[in-house]
């Protein structure tokens, strides 16, 4: 890894470069906005986040957001943002006037687009009607609300800070707000949890008819309090019960005219998050905001994770440029895997076409034992352009993506 200057040039940038010609066609965009903060850290989270300082930090940080997304300028000339996620943290931990700040320096410098999805990640326990009300008029359209879990007991153990009704009430001040692009997180696999209290919680989240739910499995990470706690490693579902949970969730949800189009994810017709795919598709973003990682022309950018370096620099009067960033140069060799890893996780796979424009190589020449194989096995399956896994693919994706490692 190198420091450099950051470079937000992808490879759409046509030859003749950097220099925008009036006839020049806008490419498109997504950014990612990180806000650090929480009201407390949970038990099982390994984010860059952290309890919310007091004092005037949150303040300061909003402002070193602004500024570093005002030296953005130059470069955000040549594009179209079709998306913006505002994730953390507890983005809604802040003040309405703070997220009208950054919000206000976004449409300053970002051309974005009149329909672009714009989403606030919400934690229930930080909800308050005028926030919410603030949000749409801001021209948020999408809240993602980390829900986790109906249960009591549940929640305590993942240390959350609201139970249930805190949530309901959350949620329907969100509808009475007008917010129709609602997302529901939920998770597998807690400690304690069996496979009745999820049913109870699918049941309770499907009962309010969210537009999108992330139904994802626990992981147990490393410098987290339940890694290496042995009271809640013994009491994690086994894996029997969470493939159980997985397959419920997939026909429940289905049976109630849910898609399933990522291995998590799923959504009504049309509200599946067009943020999110740009990561699944190997397409480029640009991360603003402490530790935020960037993906440019096959390279990785990511910002420093030092809190009070970030607001420090940022907030100098003198300070003129971006502050370097860690680059990672992703070879070739791992592009692919990347490429394969991300794309079969949703359901219409990987485009055969998209990756021979990307390696020059057709998909059968580099992968081609493995596909004929897991096509043998009908747990993949390829069809016109697309490369995706069967129903039963998909439900050992782990074992198959081992597999396109080169
Ligand atoms: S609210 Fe989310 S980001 Fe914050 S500590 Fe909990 S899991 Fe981590």
């Amino acid at each position: 890894m190198v420091k450099c200057c950051p470079n937000i040039s992808d490879e759409t940038i046509k030859p003749g470069l950097g220099i925008r010609r009036d006839t020049d066609v806008k490419k498109e965009i997504s950014l990612y906005i990180h806000i650090p903060f929480c009201v407390n850290k949970c038990n099982y989270c390994d984010f860059l986040s952290f309890p919310a300082c007091t004092g005037t930090c949150k303040a300061a940080y909003i402002n070193a957001l602004q500024r570093e997304m005002e030296l953005y300028a130059k470069e955000a000339d040549q594009y179209r943002v079709v998306s913006v996620y505002i994730g953390g943290g507890t983005p809604s931990i802040l003040s309405l006037e703070q997220i009208e700040m950054l919000m206000y320096t976004l449409r300053e410098v970002w051309d974005v687009d009149a329909d672009a999805e714009i989403t606030i990640e919400m934690n229930p326990g930080t909800a308050d009607q005028m926030k919410l009300l603030g949000y749409r008029q801001l021209g948020i359209n999408r809240i993602s609300m980390g829900l986790q879990t109906t249960n009591k007991e549940e929640l305590a153990c993942l240390g959350r800070i609201y139970n249930y009704d805190h949530f309901y009430i959350a949620w329907k001040m969100l509808r009475e707000a007008g917010f129709d692009n609602i997302n529901i997180d939920i998770m597998m696999g807690l400690p304690g949890q069996t496979f009745q209290s999820y049913q109870k919680t699918l049941s309770k989240v499907l009962s309010l008819r969210p537009e999108h739910v992330s139904a994802y499995s626990l992981i147990i990470e490393e410098n987290t309090p339940f890694y290496n706690n042995p009271a809640v490693l013994s009491q994690l579902p086994d894996e029997e019960t969470e493939r159980m949970m997985y397959t419920f969730t997939k026909n429940f949800l289905e049976g109630y005219g849910y898609c399933q189009y990522e291995i998590s994810n799923y959504a009504v017709e049309g509200r599946e998050c067009r943020h999110n795919i740009v990561y699944w598709e190997d397409r480029s973003y640009l991360g603003l905001g402490l530790g935020a990682s960037s993906y440019m022309s096959g390279n990785r950018f990511t910002n420093t994770a030092d809190l009070e370096y970030y607001i420090q620099y940022y907030n100098d009067e003198k300070c003129v440029s971006l502050m370097p960033l860690e680059k990672t140069v992703i070879d070739t060799k791992t592009h692919m895997e990347e490429f394969m890893f991300l794309g079969l996780r949703m359901m219409q796979g990987v485009s055969r076409q998209r990756f021979k424009s990307l390696f020059g190589k057709d998909i059968y020449d580099v992968y081609g034992t493995v596909l004929n194989k897991y096509e043998g096995m009908e747990l993949l399956t390829v069809s016109g352009d697309s490369v995706s896994l069967t129903a039963q693919g998909v439900s050992l994706s782990n074992i198959i993506m081992a597999d396109f490692l080169l």
